[in-house]
This record gives structure tokens, sequence and C-alpha cells, in this order.
């Protein structure tokens, strides 16, 4: 008896927590782990010069890819939960390796991952368990491309199969552009992420973002996000890694969120257990409102950016034990997840010439920011030698506020955003203009 209470509080302990990946994504996860007040230190592998600004927080120098020396540091220091953001560790099976080392692990196998890094699995997945998805084909060579897309009466959208740092889709405007995507993915944009294509159906409708932390069998949903892709405003411009976000998704009544659920979140769970397949992690489902009601444009199988920094700071400071749980396979489902009734908006600060060339290394200055409900979450930064803090990615940080209604939480986030500079940073004026009624009035 007091043998199985000892090691069953060894089980649940909520020390020392581990985060792989080095972005805006990393940071706002580690900021939401660090509230709780059981854990004592929020590692991270290899993060960025803003992990050093979170409460609690240090970076690890270790080769991810040097198992022996990983496994040995992470015994060392008796890592209690490690959660891994980015997708391409996750499709490499750094989920199951680590699991079969004995540590509790926030993130899918390799199996899982395939929702994520097989578009042509993913549908087929979909078509299989009769989830709402748009029609496709999976296509092994430019000559048949050409075929379906030369016979077909209905615009399509093309996709290398693989991942692709969200680059690999192309909405053409025309038969010419979907032969001359399909061209350019078969030969080689992608590297072997290109090896098949699919072609889709062109859907219509908005577009919201729902994450489900999952557990295996049972799920918690997170407040839904709607984020902006494109690069200027009014929507218009290349498609980036995201240019701010903003949560709850006002689109999604509770009603609508109940379908979603039944038609699409379920039979989603429901197929992985089908297929033997035990996601301990988040499903992201990328989802069309469309006329005919919701369809799943893709899925990710960990956290995206900008909408996981938008979301975190509503998080309950029980979030890392809900991870926790996921790891160990028993959530009970009914898990408070968001803390409090605001309201969360990101806006997103670029370097000149994102998403295609752009120079780094520009000193960042930071003025007075709001010290209430408004963080910045670094996505890329770095330190000079001297300790400066410098630009380090395309997308170098983002603003994150809350507050009680979308007008005030962008109000503040320009506010505070102002008080930051680096030379040739960029951003966008209207993020949440969807949402924001004093825009809408005056624009
Ligand atoms: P994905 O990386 O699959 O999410 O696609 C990137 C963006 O392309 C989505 O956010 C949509 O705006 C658009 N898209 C993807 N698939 C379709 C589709 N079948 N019809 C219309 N737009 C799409």
């Amino acid at each position: 008896m007091s043998i199985n209470s000892k090691s069953s509080k060894i089980d649940e302990r909520l020390e020392n927590i581990l985060i792989i990946g080095n972005g805006g994504r990393e940071n706002s996860l580690a900021w939401a782990i660090q509230k709780n007040e059981s854990v004592k230190k929020v590692f991270l592998i290899p993060g960025n010069a803003g992990s050093e600004r979170i409460n609690k927080c240090e970076r690890l120098k270790i080769d991810i890819n040097n198992d022996n020396e990983l496994v040995e540091k992470l015994n060392f220091l008796k890592i209690d939960l490690i959660v891994i953001g980015p997708e391409i560790h996750l499709a490499n099976g750094l989920a199951d390796f680590l699991r079969k080392k004995g540590f509790k692990v926030f993130g899918p196998g390799k199996d899982g991952a395939k929702l994520e890094y097989s578009k042509s699995w993913a549908k087929k997945f979909m078509q299989d368990a009769l989830i709402p998805t748009a029609n496709f084909w999976k296509v092994n060579s430019l000559e048949e491309a050409k075929r379906i897309i030369h016979a077909s009466s209905i615009p399509l959208v093309v996709k290398a199969d693989g991942l692709a740092s969200g680059k690999g889709v192309f909405i053409p405007d025309s038969k010419d552009e979907c032969i001359r995507a399909a061209e350019s993915i078969f030969n080689g944009k992608f590297g072997d992420s290109g090896n098949v294509v699919v072609l889709e159906e062109k859907i219509k409708g908005p577009e919201v973002s729902v994450f489900a932390l999952c557990d295996g069998k049972r799920y918690v949903i997170l407040p839904s996000a709607q984020d902006h892709k494109r690069l200027n405003e009014k929507d218009k411009g290349p498609n980036t890694g995201g240019m701010g976000a903003y949560s709850p998704a006002q689109l999604l009544t509770e009603a609508y969120l109940d379908r979603i659920i039944k038609e699409i979140i379920e039979p989603t769970i429901d197929e992985l257990n089908n297929k033997n397949i035990d996601y301990k992690g988040v499903i992201y489902f990328g989802l069309m409102i469309t006329k005919s009601g919701p369809k799943v444009i893709e899925y990710n199988c960990r956290f995206g950016d900008p909408e996981c920094q938008t979301i975190m700071p509503l998080m309950d400071k029980n979030f890392v034990s809900i991870l926790q749980k996921c790891s160990m396979g028993n959530l009970s489902g009914d898990e408070k997840i968001d803390s409090h009734d605001l309201v969360s908006g990101c806006v997103v600060a670029t370097s000149k010439g994102y998403p295609y060339e752009y120079k780094t290394g520009y000193p960042i200055n930071i003025g007075e920011i709001d010290q209430n409900n408004c963080q910045i979450f670094d996505s890329g930064t770095s330190f000079s030698e001297n300790g400066e803090l410098l630009t380090d990615g395309g997308r170098v940080l983002s603003i994150v506020c809350q507050e009680k209604n979308f007008d005030m939480v962008f109000e503040k986030a320009y506010k505070n955003l102002k008080e930051i500079n680096f030379d040739g940073i960029y951003f966008r004026n209207d993020i949440g203009h969807q949402v924001r009624k004093n825009f809408s009035k005056e624009n």
C-alpha cells in the first residue's frame, strides 16, 4: 500500500518540465506551464533568447540528435514531463524514442504524426471515418496531375504531400497555374515531401482553428482561435507562418462547436483508435466553415503559431497537469482549462522581407511594457556576444494581450508594440479586424 502511494506520487510529480523547440510557441507553452506552483524548472532545448526572460526557464545546450547524451541529461535532471513542439521531431519518432526510455511525453508518436506529415494519408483517414473534408485525388506523377486538372470541372488546390514548413499549399486561379504548381512540387521544390501531390476541391468559407488535448481516448478542447496567415492588411499578400491571431473565435457558437465535436473531433479520435494509434498530444483541426457545414482543411500534430501564443495566456495554472494527464492516458475529460473571461489577441512583428529573404542580427529595443495581462513571446531572437538582444528570424516576436473585449485587447497590443523597435520592423495594424468594433467604425 505504502509503496503504491509513494510511486503514484512520483508518477504525478510535476517539478521539472522539458519543452523541445525554439519558437514563440515553445515560449508561450513555457510561460503557461511555469504558472503552476509545483513546477520548479522549465527547461527548453534549445529555446531562444526570449526564453531567458520567462520565470523558472533555463535553456539546455544539448544536441537533440545525440540520443545517449539526451537521455543521460534528462535522467540527471529528473524530468517529469516532456512537451515536444515542432512537427519534424514528432514525424521522426522522437516521442516514441523518449517514451521507450521511460519518460512521460506530450506529443504523438510517428504513427499519429502522420495526420500532419502525409496529407494523402490524412485524407484517406478522413474518408475512412466519413469526416467532412474537400474531395481529393492522390497523384504520383505530373502526367497524372495534368490529366486530372484538365478533366476537372471544379477549381482545385494543389498540395505537397509531406512537411513543407507551411509552404506546400498552392491556391491557383487557373488550370495553367494549377499545372505550374504541380510541376514545381514534382520538380523537387520540397524535396521528398513532394514525391506525392494531393489535388483538392477548392472550398470556401471562414477558417477557424480548434485544438484538442488528447490522452489516447479522451480529450479536452482549448478555446478556439482565428489567425491571419497573409502578410498584408486586408488579408492580402503571400501566406506566412501567421501575422497574428485572436481567441476565442467569435464565429463559433456553442451549438456549432457541438456539431464540430460530433462530426469531426470524436470521429477523428475514434478512427485513431480503430487504427490502433495511441495519440497522446494535441490535435489541431484547421477547419473551414462552408455552406454545407464544417470541413477539415488540415490536421496538425502540434500547437500552431501564433494561435498557441494567443491561447496560452488564457490557460488555468492547471494546464501543465492536463498535459501530464494526457501523457499518462488518464484525462477525465472534464478538466477546467481556461482561467478567466478575458479574450486574447496577438500581433506578430517580423523582419523586413519576410516571408521571403530577410536579414537578421539587428538590435531590438524594448521600452516600457505593460506588466499586466501583456506578454512578449520571442519567435526568432538571439544574443550578441555582449548580451544585446538581436533579431534572428523572419517572425521576430509577438505581443499578446488579454482584456475584456477585443477593442481593448488590440488597443493595448498596439500601444505596447510602439515600445518595441528594430531595424525593418513590420506588423499588420488590422489583426482581429473582424472582432474589433472600433476598427470597423474607423475603416
Ligand atoms: P493548409 O496548410 O492545408 O492549412 O493550407 C493553407 C491554407 O490554404 C489554408 O489555411 C486555406 O486558406 C487554404 N486551403 C487549403 N486547402 C484548401 C481547400 N481545399 N480549399 C480552399 N482553400 C484551401
